[in-house]
Parts: C-alpha cells; sequence; structure tokens
C-alpha cells in the first residue's frame, strides 16, 4: 500500500529521506524554503507543493527534517493561524526528525495537539548518504498507536527503534549518541593538531588513533558492564584509577599548551580528575568520574 507523505525541509537529511521514499514508490509532496533544493527530487517524481499550506494539505503523514523547532513553528505557524484554512493540521501526523531539546519536543507534541494534530519525534542516527540504507536506524517517540500505524512508512528512512510514549525521550537519545559523538571528533581533531604541532604528519597518526578508540570496548566491556558498575555506584579496582588517569589529563594541557594549541578540550577532561582527586576518590577506578559529571563528587 503507498502512503501519501509531505516531507518539510530539504537539506542533506531532508533530501536523503525523499529520495528514500520516493524510491519505495510513495508519492511525496515536498516543501523548502528554498525552492532549487527540490529541483532532484522533482525530477525523481516529486511534487513540489507551491505552499506550506499546499504540502500541509497534501497528506495525513508530514515528516519535518529542520535545523531545529523553532522552523517547524517559523513553517506550521502561519498554517494553522487563521486564513486560508484554520484547522489545517487536523487529523495530520507529524513526525519531527529535527534535532532539539527533550523539552522542545513535548512542548511541540502540545502545540500539536492543540491543532488536533498528532506529534512523533525521531532522531536520525546516521549520516544523509546512509539514510534508507543498511545499518540506518532512527529513535522515535510518542504515541505507541500512531507510530505502530505508520511503521512501515518509518522503516524506509532506517531502522524504527521505539523507545515509549514520551516525546523527549527520542531528543533525549539522540542527544546522549551525539554527546559521545561529538566529543570524540573534537577529541580527534584536537589530538590531530597536538601531533601536527610537534611536525608529525595527520596520517601518520591518526589511522592508528582510529584503532585506538576502537579499543575503548575491550576497556570497559560491553555496555552492559559499564551500565552495572555505573549504576552499582562503586568505583573499585587500582589498573587505572583516577589519580593516574588525571596525571596523564594534566601532561595533556600541558603539551598543549607548550605547542601552542587550544586547551579548553583536555582542560574539561582535567578537570573531572582533579575534582576526584580533591574529593579524595583519587585511588578509586576511573569509572569515579561518573558521580562527580552527576554532581555527587
Ligand atoms: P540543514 O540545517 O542543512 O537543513 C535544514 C533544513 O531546515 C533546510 O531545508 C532549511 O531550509 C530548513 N530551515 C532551517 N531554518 C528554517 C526556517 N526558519 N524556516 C524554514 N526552513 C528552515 O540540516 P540537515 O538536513 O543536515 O539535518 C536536518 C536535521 O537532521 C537536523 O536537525 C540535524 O541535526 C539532523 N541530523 C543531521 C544529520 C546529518 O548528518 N546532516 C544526521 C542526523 C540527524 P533552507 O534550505 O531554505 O535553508
Amino acid at each position: 500500500m503507498t502512503t501519501r507523505i509531505t516531507l518539510l525541509g530539504l537539506g542533506p537529511m531532508g533530501r536523503a529521506t525523499a529520495a528514500s521514499l520516493l524510491r519505495s514508490g510513495h508519492p511525496v509532496t515536498v516543501w523548502n524554503r528554498t525552492a532549487g533544493r527540490a529541483d532532484d527530487l522533482v525530477a525523481a517524481g516529486a511534487v513540489l507543493a507551491p505552499t506550506p499550506h499546499a504540502a500541509v494539505a497534501a497528506s495525513e503523514l508530514i515528516i519535518l527534517s529542520l535545523t531545529d523547532y523553532q522552523a517547524m513553528y517559523d513553517i506550521l505557524g502561519p498554517v494553522v493561524e487563521g486564513a486560508p484554512r484554520p484547522g489545517a493540521l487536523d487529523g495530520k501526523v507529524l513526525v519531527n526528525l529535527s534535532s532539539d531539546t527533550p523539552d522542545a519536543s513535548r512542548e511541540a507534541a502540545e502545540w500539536a495537539a492543540g491543532h488536533g494534530a498528532s506529534f512523533i519525534t525521531g532522531g536520525v542516527m546516521v549520516p544523509a548518504p546512509a539514510v534508507g540504507g543498511p545499518g540506518a536506524y532512527v529513535f522515535y517517540s510518542g504515541p505507541r498507536a500512531v507510530f505502530d500505524a505508520h511503521e512501515p512508512t518509518l522503516r524506509l528512512i532506517g531502522e524504527p527503534r521505539y523507545l515509549g510514549s514520551d516525546q523527549g525521550l527520542a531528543q533525549l537519545y539522540y542527544q546522549a549518541h551525539l554527546d559521545v559523538f561529538l566529543t570524540a571528533l573534537s577529541s580527534l581533531l584536537h589530538a590531530t593538531a597536538l601531533v601536527t604541532a610537534a611536525g608529525v604528519a595527520a596520517g601518520d597518526f591518526l589511522p592508528g588513533a582510529l584503532d585506538f578508540v576502537s579499543g575503548i570496548p575491550a576497556m570497559v566491556g560491553d555496555g552492559h558492564d559499564l551500565a552495572r558498575l555505573l549504576e552499582g555506584g562503586e568505583h573499585p579496582g587500582d589498573l587505572s584509577t583516577a589519580r593516574m588517569m588525571g596525571a596523564t589529563a594534566n601532561h595533556i594541557v600541558w603539551t598543549s599548551e607548550k605547542a601552542g594549541i587550544d586547551t579548553q578540550l583536555p582542560r574539561a577532561v582535567k578537570a573531572h580528575y582533579d575534582q576526584a582527586v580533591a574529593a579524595g576518590r583519587g585511588t578509586e577506578n576511573w569509572t569515579v568520574l561518573y558521580e562527580m559529571i552527576r554532581g555527587g563528587g
């Protein structure tokens, strides 16, 4: 069965999403603030709506792929705020795949309900070229029955991972994953700046650094092992103590300073170790930093 779908927002993610839905034979209507970004999709069979009103009217299922939630209000606000079609969102299902805060998702769900629409939050966990392909997955949260009704269509974007009815959950999971990802990416760039400042070519360093990162699971066990440790609130072990790791964090700050590169990132890391040592917990395993980060140190 084909489902009519409207897609609002044609950045790299929106375009990849629309292309994936079109490949599966669904009728797709698109709208974008910058209309020219729809050209390739129109050539592939999408209908470019002339206005957000027309785009919303075209389908029950409306997928949003925008920079943030404010962009949704900027687009849909004028659609619902009076002429020509009050009630334009009545009975619609909004699936917002844009990044924002969990509270923004909850507020948006209330806003949508106030206009007669259902709301599902989504967080796409792969970059645009991977959308719709093997390995793509998307976190969702919101009303289960609404999600279930559209699951087969949403599956075309990536494997749907439903987290629960609280609309903030998908955003929380998305952010927590990106917390790991963004920090890791920044640390990779900082470390590269550190070696290149000493005359080492980035290409001589980065392949080994990536191998090293992939060894982290060997140190922390699988996610369940680490979770048990953190939930237990105890941090035994003298192989990688907070004091030893903190000394290394300190050395990284010094070397960065000497190299004349930015020290904000290693200083932030060092601060947690310093805090653990100051709290008299330097002889515990490095995982004691969890208590500092949670504010219980
Ligand atoms: P972009 O920021 O490149 O594109 C965003 C879209 O939002 C564009 O279509 C843009 O329109 C539109 N937009 C922004 N502000 C407004 C506004 N005020 N009014 C109307 N339209 C607006 O984002 P991406 O396509 O890269 O990503 C979309 C979402 O997906 C983001 O929230 C991102 O965090 C998330 N994401 C991105 C990934 C990636 O690898 N890129 C991976 C996973 C998730 P216009 O074309 O006119 O500028």
